[in-house]
């Protein structure tokens, strides 16, 4: 799950680590009215589960409450990377003069938190990644131990040469490795981490994603949840009984077993075209999941063709098909549907469904290619 900055911010004050007094507004007048009790040149900032936000002019420096309100008015409702804002934090700015990179993440290969920091903060991370890897030092922690003093110094050392700004570094690495664990966070970091002209050291962009696996013991960060559109119509599927994942092509793919589902995306890849959705519909074969499945996928307008993918074990292909043929009486749905159903009474579940005009296939492969086919360019 992801927080918003001012969210993060919360969690970081309370570890101790050093944020800029700021609140969030939802209306200009609100965001005038904050920069009038902060005093000061401030920073009106969108709230929105996305980075690159600076880039897309939804981070401003303004000098008045006026401008503060002016600034808020023109980003509440900017559309980045297809998020609408509909908060901005105003919070004071800093008189920047070095901007470093500090973060935790869960490193799938060594399985283990990893810390990573830069000196080259600030800007887009994963193109200093890209272009110039050696700017950015790894170091993969024992989760047993935890992180060590030490260890944070020689991290903290890679970013500064002046002893005072490494021991304040140091300390924030730890502060921020304590509440990474803490929050059983997925991701955990500070870009840029500032230093300011008098030579303080300050969070500006403040992120953390929480493990959606822990959030049952973490109830009080479940209540920050701000979903987007997609992610409210996933979390619909979920108490439906169905793994749903929106993505972005135009086969919509309906299959049982996540396993299934996996390959299913993968041949369609393989194809040439992409998959509009993950949809594990389970083992059941009932038509109300099979109706409410169908229904996640017309909503999607990119959605061109759906592709039944039915592995029949205990499932029985006949009871799907039935599901399917029920289903589709309640729903007026216009898109062609490819059904591949294989496995136990896959011959009865055919003939059913030679009574219907849906297109009835006999591999995946075959199925994969229909569907795309169908759906054209
Ligand atoms: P992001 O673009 O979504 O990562 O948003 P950030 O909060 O990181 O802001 C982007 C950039 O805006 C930063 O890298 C800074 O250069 C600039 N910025 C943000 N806050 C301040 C501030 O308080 N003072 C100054 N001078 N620049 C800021
Ligand atoms: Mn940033």
């Amino acid at each position: 799950m992801k927080i918003h900055e001012y969210q993060a911010n919360e969690i970081f004050k309370s570890f101790g680590i050093p944020v800029p007094d700021g609140k969030v507004a939802t209306t200009p007048e609100q965001a005038e009215k904050i920069a009038n009790e902060l005093d000061g040149p401030l920073v009106v900032k969108a709230q929105v589960h996305a980075g690159g936000r600076g880039k897309a002019g939804g981070v401003k420096l303004v000098k008045t409450p006026e401008e503060a309100k002016d600034a808020a008015s023109k980003i509440l409702s900017m559309d980045i990377k297809g998020l609408i804002v509909n908060k901005v934090l105003v919070t004071k700015a800093l008189d920047i003069k070095d901007e470093a990179y500090i973060g935790f993440i869960v490193d799938r290969r060594s399985k283990k938190p990893l810390v990573m920091v830069s000196a080259s903060g600030g800007i887009d991370i994963e193109e200093v990644a890209r272009e110039t890897p050696e700017k950015i030092h790894r170091f993969i922690i024992d989760p047993l131990y935890g992180l060590f003093p030490h260890q944070a110094s020689e991290l903290a050392f890679k970013l500064y040469d002046d002893i005072k700004l490494v021991r304040k570094a140091a300390d924030i690495i730890l502060k921020l490795y304590k509440a990474f664990i803490a929050v059983d966070a997925s991701l955990a970091e500070i870009n840029p981490f500032v230093v300011t002209s008098d030579g303080e050291t300050w969070t500006s962009d403040a992120k953390i994603n929480i493990d959606d696996n822990a959030l049952a013991r973490h109830h009080d960060i479940e209540k920050m949840r701000d979903s987007t559109e997609a992610e409210k119509k996933e979390l619909d599927a979920k108490s439906k009984g169905l793994s749903y994942i929106k993505l972005n092509g135009k086969i919509g793919c309906v299959v049982n077993g996540a396993g299934l589902a996996m390959a299913t995306m993968d041949l369609i890849k393989k194809y040439g075209s992409e998959p509009a959705n993950f949809l594990d519909i389970g083992g059941s074969s009932s038509p109300l999941k099979v109706v409410n499945a169908l229904n996640i996928l017309i909503s999607d307008k990119n959605v061109k063709s759906i592709f039944f993918n039915i592995f029949g074990g205990i499932t029985r292909c006949d009871d799907v098909a039935n599901g399917i043929v029920e289903a589709l009486s309640k729903l007026n749905i216009d898109l062609p549907i490819v059904i591949r159903l294989t496995g136990t009474n896959e011959e009865k579940a055919k003939e059913i469904l030679s009574r219907t005009d849906l297109i009835t296939v006999s591999s995946m492969a075959e199925g994969a290619r229909k569907s795309i086919e169908i759906a054209g360019k």
